[in-house]
């Protein structure tokens, strides 16, 4: 179900674009999300592609807790470990996913918003 064409993250990761990196192993790379929907805004990819989460998961429990500590590790670079934090995963078309290589938000920063139906919520 992978995609072949390559996606944006991966020119990202082999630093062909640009990005405002935060924290990077072996297997992941965190950066700046280009349009922050919070004051913290940072984006977990793994270095190897897998289209969504649900794809990672079956493929590599291993590399999907590589993504979840490098989101913690993301809190406590940025200093939001303790004030809270979301970690979101879209997933396909009505999660309103776009990059088809599998990334985790990290959100916080200040006092998020609900969120669920279009519309809906603060
Ligand atoms: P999603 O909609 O869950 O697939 O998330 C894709 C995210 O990538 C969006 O929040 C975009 O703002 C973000 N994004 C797109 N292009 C870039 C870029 N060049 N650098 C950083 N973030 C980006």
């Amino acid at each position: 179900m992978s995609d072949v064409a390559e996606t944006l993250f991966e020119r990202i990761i082999a630093r062909e674009i640009p990005a405002d990196v935060v924290y990077e192993t072996e297997t992941v790379l965190a950066f700046r999300d280009i349009n922050a929907q919070a004051r913290v805004h940072v984006l977990v990819v793994p270095k190897t592609r897998y289209r969504n989460v649900a794809e990672l998961a079956a493929a590599d429990a291993g590399l999907l807790g590589d993504v979840v500590l490098a989101a913690k590790a993301v809190a406590e670079i940025e200093g939001i470990s303790e004030s809270g934090y979301r970690v979101v995963f879209n997933t396909e078309g009505d999660a309103g996913q776009t990059v088809f290589h599998v990334h985790a938000h990290v959100l916080g920063g200040e006092q998020l918003g609900f969120f669920g139906r279009h519309g809906a919520g603060a």
